[in-house]
């Protein structure tokens, strides 16, 4: 199979692209598929929640070609293999405005590499970083908290996103929404439909993941350096990133793309923290 390329994006912080990015890593290896983790954020939060403080090498030495990107690989607690970053990424964005060609470098490193999937992980913004992420990608997972204001950058997302496709890489494909940090409230609930209509209107398809749960077991395990598949198996966050797991592996399979959650995704996932208001 040759490789699929996937960004995870948003244009808000703290969202759960960067969790997303390492548990659908971490799901995808222990379905036995062989993946690269790449941090494309000056912020470097996949590296620190992959236990990597100060890298001896980064993306950004990969962008100043001192390394090819296959010898900038290092390994987490987890085993997973990721590209690390460091603040330093921020002077290659400014570096990149002036370069001939500046969306393609990333496509062009990974060329050199050879796995099932890599995975990039992106700044929340529609940067010259982040249009390195997009041309380098056959598939997007749009990460989106559960909360109302977050649908009016969704808008903005697909609107560039739809340019990007139209001008730059008519390859790539949204392969459909991830509702992090879902509660169990009536607000949330209502954001879900929101989104799964906003879709239907403007992809054709309600293309809404399995909601991730909110739980702070996430940001115990990020402190960890860790993922919480070691850490809590059995709960619900863990399936709910195996579930998404399964729909990458399908589309990367037979092409076909998420259409609609299952059934029981109207119904809020059972939440740890949150209280079980209705
Ligand atoms: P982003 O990359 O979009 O900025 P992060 O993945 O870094 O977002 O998540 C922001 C914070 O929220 C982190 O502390 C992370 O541990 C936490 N977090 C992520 N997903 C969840 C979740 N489903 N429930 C609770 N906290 C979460
Ligand atoms: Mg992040």
């Amino acid at each position: 199979m040759s490789t699929r390329t996937i960004s995870v994006c948003s244009w808000k912080g703290g969202v759960g692209k960067t969790t997303t990015s390492q548990h659908l890593a971490h799901a995808l290896v222990r379905a036995g598929k062989s993946v690269l983790l790449v941090d494309l954020d000056p912020m470097h939060g996949l590296s620190t929640s992959c236990g990597i403080r100060r890298p001896e090498r980064s993306m950004t030495d990969v962008f100043e070609a001192r390394f090819n990107l296959a010898d900038v690989v290092v390994q987490s607690a987890d085993g997973l293999r990721i590209v690390p970053a460091d603040t330093t990424l921020a002077g290659v964005e400014r570096a990149l405005q002036n370069e001939v060609a500046r969306e393609q470098f990333l496509k062009r490193f990974l060329e050199g590499v050879s796995y099932d999937y890599v995975i990039i992980d992106t700044p929340p913004a529609l940067g010259i970083l982040t249009m390195n992420a997009f041309m380098a990608s056959r598939g997007l997972i749009v990460a989106t908290d559960s909360k109302f204001l977050s649908l009016e950058g969704l808008v903005l997302v697909f609107d560039s996103i739809q340019k990007v496709q139209t001008r730059l890489n008519p390859d790539l494909q949204i392969l459909g929404v991830l509702p992090t940090m879902f509660t169990r409230t009536v607000h949330a609930r209502e954001c879900l439909e929101e989104t799964r209509s906003f879709l239907q209107k403007n992809l054709g398809r309600a293309a809404v993941f399995n909601p991730i749960p909110y739980t702070i077991r996430f940001a115990e395990a990020s402190t960890a350096g860790r993922t919480v598949f070691d850490y809590a198996p059995d709960f619900e966050g863990a399936k709910a990133y195996e579930s998404l797991a399964e729909e990458v592996i399908r589309w990367a399979t037979d092409g076909s793309l998420c259409v609609e959650a299952s059934t029981s995704s109207t119904e809020a996932p059972p939440s740890i923290d949150s209280p079980a208001v209705a």
